[in-house]
């Protein structure tokens, strides 16, 4: 364990972020360099409990072997913790960064002090692992001459191809995008993940065998398409993992027209455009000088917000319909559960560091979007809701807005994939297919991540990736 008095002598510290008014200024991560002497010290704190909560059922959904790494940490044995983190995951540096850390939230040490700070010493030890080019391409020994076709790029088809490809397996991942990385790629922005750190792990998976083919879009119509029952002819296996890329819409009145867009074409735009040319193509839609209000929490909110004040918006609201969480667990919200409760993210301190306040008004839910009669938005009208979202009457307001995002979550993946190959989808329009046995109702196709689930977490998509691959080896023996 790490310092048997550890937990008692030192105090959390988690590793802070880049100042808000340096890093509002720039599209580089947020975060400070790793000082290995403080995480050795977190390390510590871990009490290596007889049951650690934080690596199994509502902590680590990858089952990381948290209690061995950090006591490798603590003792400065650096590179045995980062093959202990390996076994379980394999992008650390992905979860390590934007990972929201379920195992913090059920740490046995955070029934009643601060949690150790898993996520930074996880982060901490990948990156070391890649400065010491400890990090190399495994190649597997034997091939099976098995074809498996992956599709998605996200990090749930990364994870299963890589877990195949050790199994000596011949795969190809394909995606439709021009870039490989799925939301790593074009939906987390470059603030919470540089692209660097996803190419780095794409080109290992490359030298370790795994084939990428991009702007292929499977099953699609336009001048990319690859037809996806000839695709599935030419396999072994068929991997979906296409992501929950269905957006879900606001449909009150006035919405059709210029202003109000997905958070998602704002993210995706704004990424390429700055991979592309650092902006200076202007494809994207810009919220500068510009009254902006994002409707949606969340992830993808939270990015929209650090988006637009990086665009240098006029103004910036977010709307939240739940009412605004507590300070501290509710009584039905106990430890080892997820706290649910209030927190500031990297794009809520920007904006307040930017304009005084918190972006977010909670209970609120937009009625109708204005616009005057050549159709441009001037804003929307709002009213306040209850716990149960009943709109509480007299409480219409109107917000002045010229952009409108919309980050409401999304309706699991796109039809046109399952439609050609005939699968059966659940209540949610998520490809049907049970956790752990992750075959569709073709017995050649499986479904893993966000597509089989609906929206989630990264790691959620890795623990999936490594268990379908599992499953597709069964398949093929
Ligand atoms: C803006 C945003 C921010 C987020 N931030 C976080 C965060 O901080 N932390 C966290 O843990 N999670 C975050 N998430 C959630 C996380 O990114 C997803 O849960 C995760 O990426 C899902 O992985 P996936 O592999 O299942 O799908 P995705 O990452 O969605 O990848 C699916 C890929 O499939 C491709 N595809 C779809 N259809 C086809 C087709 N027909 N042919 C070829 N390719 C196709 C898509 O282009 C896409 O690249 C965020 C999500 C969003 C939208
Ligand atoms: S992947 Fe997430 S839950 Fe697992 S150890 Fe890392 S930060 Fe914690």
């Amino acid at each position: 364990m790490g310092k048997i008095t550890g937990f008692k002598e030192f105090e959390r510290r988690a590793e802070p972020y880049r100042a808000p008014e340096e890093r509002l200024l720039d599209y580089k991560e947020i975060y400070t360099e790793h000082d290995e002497k403080h995480l050795s010290t977190q390390g510590a704190r871990c009490m290596d409990c007889g049951v650690p909560f934080c690596q199994s059922g509502e902590g680590c959904p990858v089952y990381n072997l948290i209690p061995e790494w950090n006591d490798l940490v603590y003792k400065g044995r650096w590179e045995e913790a980062l093959n202990r983190l390996h076994k379980t995951n394999n992008f650390p540096e992905f979860t390590g960064r934007v990972c929201p850390a379920p195992c913090e939230g059920s740490c046995v040490l955070g029934i009643n002090e601060p949690a150790v700070t898993i996520k930074n010493i996880e982060n901490a030890i990948i990156d070391k692992g890649f400065e010491n080019g400890w990090v190399v391409p495994v190649t597997p020994s034997v091939r099976t001459g098995k074809k498996v076709a992956v599709v998605g790029s996200g990090p749930a088809g990364l994870a299963a191809a890589a877990q195949l490809n050790q199994s000596g397996h011949d795969v190809t991942v394909y995606e439709r995008e021009d870039r490989i990385g799925g939301l790593l790629m074009y939906g987390i922005p470059n603030m919470k993940l540089e692209k660097d750190v996803v190419n780095r792990r794409v080109q290992l998976l490359r030298d370790e065998g795994v084939k990428f083919v991009v702007n292929a879009d499977i099953g699609g119509k336009g001048e990319n398409a690859i037809d996806v029952d000839t695709l599935l002819a030419d396999v072994d296996a068929l991997c979906l993992a296409t992501g929950a890329t269905n957006p879900r819409d606001l449909k009150i009145t006035n919405r059709e027209g210029d202003g109000v867009y997905f958070a998602m074409n704002f993210l995706t735009a704004n990424t390429r455009s700055l991979l592309d040319s650092n902006l200076e193509d202007g494809n994207y839609i810009s919220a500068k000088d510009k009254n902006v209000i994002v409707i949606g929490g969340g992830d993808t909110g939270t990015d929209c917000i650090a988006t637009s004040l990086r665009h240098g918006c006029k103004s910036l609201v977010n709307f939240e319909i739940m009412s605004r969480p507590p300070i501290d667990r509710a009584a039905d919200n106990p430890w080892p559960l997820w706290p649910k409760i209030y927190r500031e993210d990297y794009g809520h301190i920007e904006a307040q560091h930017r304009f005084g306040t918190d972006p977010r008004t909670y209970s609120i839910s937009g009625k109708e979007f204005v616009r005057d009669a050549n159709g441009k938005l001037l804003g929307i009208n709002t009213v306040e809701v209850d716990n149960k979202f009943q709109e509480i009457p007299g409480t219409i307001k109107f917000w002045e807005a010229d952009l409108i995002l919309l980050s409401m979550g999304f309706l699991g993946p796109e039809a046109y994939v399952a439609e050609p190959l005939g699968l059966e989808l659940d209540q949610r329009s998520n490809y049907k297919a049970q956790y752990k046995s992750f075959i569709t109702s073709n017995p050649k196709v499986f479904a893993a991540g966000d597509c089989r689930r609906g929206q989630s977490l990264v790691v959620r998509a890795i623990d999936e990736g490594r268990l379908v691959a599992e499953e597709i080896n069964k398949f093929l023996k």
